[in-house]
């Protein structure tokens, strides 16, 4: 095979040179536990520390608001969990989507199995959720709205501040599930009056394993990983030191690079789309227009199975996929495509490409 062509940043990003740089001393000098008093272990300490700040900086957060997580699906379970514990005596009521991660849709199901009511809004055809739709499906009762900032299989960004402002007006939780949007795009935890956030290393340049919680000082939810004092006594277990590095100099490099970057692949976006749509038949851009994530495409293809198309394109050396590579290997159609109305054939005729500068 010639050359390969990675188009699947969605599913994971390649470690960057200077995130594994970074990370390399803590597996063979400084491998201490940074829970330790002697010396050797302050470096240790102090790096996670500064780890902790580079990716709060990002979000416009205070460094004691991160708490270090094995990855996306643990913070959300996290987030989600603990509040229904923590908040159930002030009701039993959690908004979300139709379109989040699975890392949510499940959570969601099992808290429902215990009680709790779940509403899964809609959303419009571009995928994103209706303003008028979330004020209506709040009640008294609810404790918590989780909304992604931005889908991982069509790219489409949430108006995560005006949902911000109506959780508060209502003194709601707002926690997002901003895996796909960390350090791709502008988030600021006080401008989008976010309670909680949900992020991961690996889909940001850095390692995999690796993941974090915002959560808003003054939030009261409990330790999810009980065992040792860790992450102020909320999460317990001994600091992976180098994934922490890791998440941490990603998170510093996106933010430096922000703009350079959204500019970059923005513009390898629309070149990508656009002759997509010119120079093949029946085919659809799935997500909004503008509001997507810059490296994010989303096609359907008439005709023809997603399935197959991947194969074709795997033989060119082009790596992409349908839909979300949580469900690769189900028959179902996705359904993220599902819920912005596409047809069962249409959705399962879907390519998603994620589309990034080599070498972010
Ligand atoms: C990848 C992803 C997750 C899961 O993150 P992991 O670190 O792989 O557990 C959750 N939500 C979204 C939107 C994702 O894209």
């Amino acid at each position: 095979m010639s050359q390969l062509v990675y188009l699947d940043n969605a599913a994971t990003t390649q470690v960057k040179e200077e995130v594994l740089e970074e990370m390399l001393p803590f597996f063979r000098e400084t491998y201490s536990n940074p829970s330790a008093v002697y010396s050797f272990a302050q470096n240790g300490k102090k790096a996670v520390e500064k780890a902790r700040k580079q990716a709060a900086d990002l979000i416009g957060a205070k460094q004691e608001e991160i708490y270090f997580t094995a990855g996306g699906s643990e913070s959300d379970n996290w987030a989600l969990k603990a509040i229904a514990e923590a908040y159930e005596g002030k009701g039993k009521h959690i908004i979300t989507s139709k379109i989040e991660h699975h890392a949510i849709l499940y959570t969601c199901e099992y808290l429902e199995k215990r009680g709790f009511e779940v509403t899964y809004l809609d959303v419009d055809a571009d995928g994103k959720i209706v303003i008028e739709e979330l004020k209506k499906a709040i009640r008294k009762d609810t404790i918590l709205i989780s909304i992604m900032s931005a889908n991982n299989e069509i790219g489409t960004i949430q108006p995560l501040a005006e949902i911000g402002r109506i959780a508060h007006e209502k003194d709601i939780i707002f926690h997002t599930d901003a895996v796909q949007a960390y350090g791709h795009i502008p988030l600021n935890v006080d401008a989008m009056h976010i309670d909680m956030l949900s992020a991961s290393g690996h889909k940001l340049g850095g390692p995999k394993g690796i993941g974090l919680l915002y959560i808003r000082s003054g939030i009261k939810i409990k330790s999810f990983i009980h065992g040792g004092a860790q992450e102020r006594s909320r999460r317990a277990g001994t600091h992976n030191t180098p994934g922490i590095i890791g998440i941490g100099k990603a998170a510093e490099l996106a933010g430096k690079n922000m703009n350079e970057n959204i500019q970059k692949e923005t513009a390898l976006r629309s070149h990508l789309i656009e002759r997509v749509l010119s120079e093949i038949p029946h085919v659809k851009l799935n997500g909004h227009p503008t509001d997507r994530l810059p490296g994010n495409a989303n096609f359907s293809f008439r005709f023809v199975e997603g399935e197959s198309i991947l194969i074709l394109l795997d033989q060119l050396g082009i790596c992409a996929s349908s839909g979300s590579a949580c469900t690769s290997g189900s028959l179902d159609p996705s359904h993220v495509l599902l819920a912005i109305g596409l047809p069962h054939e249409i959705a399962h005729g879907s390519l998603r490409l994620l589309y990034l500068k080599k070498q972010l």
